[in-house]
């Protein structure tokens, strides 16, 4: 790859400097293979970069920093979730929703060659309500021929089309100038760290999340309010909680305490999904008083794949002897590995034992999921690490970690730069150490490794 790849100083400039200031994000939404990741990629100055991710860790929404003509704005990847054909038109739908209520500028990327789709249109549908600004992409304009069918979109209804290329570049300049010039220069309430920090409250049918929002909430406290831009459902509840407001998002259905019948299941996981994707952490109710199953781990992925913080919850204490403490911890021990960093709270919705605890639980994981390293203090730490125990050799040979960074925040992601594939059992190591050495409680941290080879 070309030796530019490697001009890390673009990646140190300013960066400790601006370490806390607020800047708005762009959400790219559109359906699968459109070249949203593309974009994205081309958008943050990435080429076709060897990035890759955490096994297990899927494709999902995830932020960038991203910085034109001197701007610095946060470029957020909406992709990876395709569900099947059925829930796909609801789940960009879904997207779009989402992307009007948390960023400042969406991206709608269609793909020109194409032409609309009724799943486009779905998005579209949404999106013209948007009070956010939304800029129409047609991508896969590589030749001046595609123009001509790329302008058949302006039926969409959303203005003008704006050609790109995402793989050849072409037109993104023009792009990246007309973002720049919708969206605004601080980041909207609840998205840059002022206004309420959102909670989604998930859990399988009937773990008690409609007796804890009340229980929270109790009755004159709590405001509820309509979302802008939205006429359907999220309809949030505003929260004071340890002298804070929070807003937990999505509760509507709690409120209104909709039925558990069956064929449901398929809406009320898509609705958590949504609900997860709209906050900032998540606060997972599991009943202590039962087995742990297999419907609790499934909303536990739904979180580890969007990178939300997370506190463990688990109620119905009041339920619980002696026998069932210890049994839980061995379920505890065998089930949730993957989250061995998120915080455990154990409370009883009905009685209100220990709910003030969720407080700080939530304050520790949405500190540890905005907080930035420094890049020097950074590189300090992994030198140490790494000369003490290197990374096992690959091929006869020992991959070299030349630096590393800090690439976002939300969840914090890191991005190795090295000279071979590190083993996911090193990159374990290397998180473990990175957590023993700078917290993130309550918060997933990601670690990609740029190669060169
Ligand atoms: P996503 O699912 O929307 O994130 O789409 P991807 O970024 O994964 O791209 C889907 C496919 O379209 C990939 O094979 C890309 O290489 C291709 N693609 C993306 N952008 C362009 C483009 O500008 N022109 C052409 N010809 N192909 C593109
Ligand atoms: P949701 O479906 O997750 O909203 O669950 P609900 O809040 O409707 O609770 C389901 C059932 O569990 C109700 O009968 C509640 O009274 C009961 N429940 C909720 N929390 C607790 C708790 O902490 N202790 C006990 N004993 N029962 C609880």
């Amino acid at each position: 790859s070309e030796e530019s790849d490697w001009d890390l100083a673009e990646f140190l400039d300013g960066e400790d400097a601006e370490e806390h200031v607020a800047v708005p994000t762009l959400a790219v939404v559109g359906r699968p293979n459109v070249g949203k990741s593309t974009l994205v990629n081309r958008i943050i100055g990435r080429r076709e970069a060897v990035v890759e991710d955490i096994p297990g860790v899927t494709r999902d929404r995830v932020s960038y920093e991203a910085n034109w003509a001197g701007r610095r704005f946060m470029v957020q990847d909406t992709g990876g979730w395709e569900p099947d054909a059925k829930g796909l038109q609801q789940s960009v739908a879904r997207q779009a929703e989402l992307a009007m209520n948390t960023a400042d500028a969406i991206l709608l990327v269609v793909d020109a060659v194409v032409g609309a789709t009724g799943t486009d249109e779905a998005a579209v549908r949404v999106l013209r309500r948007s009070k956010t600004p939304v800029i129409l992409v047609a991508n896969k304009v590589d030749d001046a021929r595609t123009e001509a069918e790329a302008a058949a979109l302006w039926s969409l209804g959303l203005g003008e089309p704006h050609m790109v290329s995402a793989t050849h570049g072409r037109g993104t300049g023009d792009l990246l100038d007309e973002v720049l010039r919708v969206l605004p220069e601080t980041p909207r309430e609840g998205t840059g760290g002022t206004g309420p920090r959102r909670v989604a409250l998930v859990g399988k049918p009937n773990v008690g999340k409609s007796s804890l929002l009340n229980k929270l909430s109790g009755d004159e406290r709590s405001v509820v309010h309509d979302v802008a831009g939205t006429t359907v459902d999220p309809v949030d509840s505003l929260v004071e909680l340890g002298g804070k407001v929070w807003k937990f998002v999505d509760t509507a259905g709690l409120r209104k305490k909709v039925s558990h019948a069956s064929g449901h299941e398929f809406y009320a996981s898509l609705r958590t999904k949504g609900a997860i994707e709209a906050a900032e952490v998540a606060i997972l109710l599991i009943d202590a008083s039962k087995p742990i199953t297999e419907q609790d781990l499934r909303v536990l992925s739904m979180v580890a794949e969007t990178g939300r913080a997370l506190v463990l919850a688990f109620n119905k204490w009041d339920l619980v002897d002696e026998d069932r403490r210890l049994m839980l911890e061995k379920e505890i021990d065998r089930e949730l590995v993957r989250v061995p960093w998120a915080q455990r709270v154990n409370i009883s919705a009905h009685t209100g034992r220990a709910v003030q605890k969720l407080v700080p639980a939530l304050e520790t994981a949405l500190e540890s999921w905005d907080k930035r390293i420094p890049t020097g203090r950074l590189n300090n730490w992994l030198k140490e690490v790494v000369a003490a125990t290197p990374p096992p050799m690959r091929g006869g040979r020992l991959p070299r970690i030349m630096f590393a960074t800090q690439a976002g925040t939300r969840p914090p992601t890191f991005v190795l730069f090295t000279t071979g594939f590190l083993e996911a059992g090193y990159r374990r190591f290397l998180e473990r150490r990175l957590r023993e050495e700078f917290g993130f409680d309550g918060s997933p941290v990601r670690i990609s490794v740029r190669v060169r080879e």
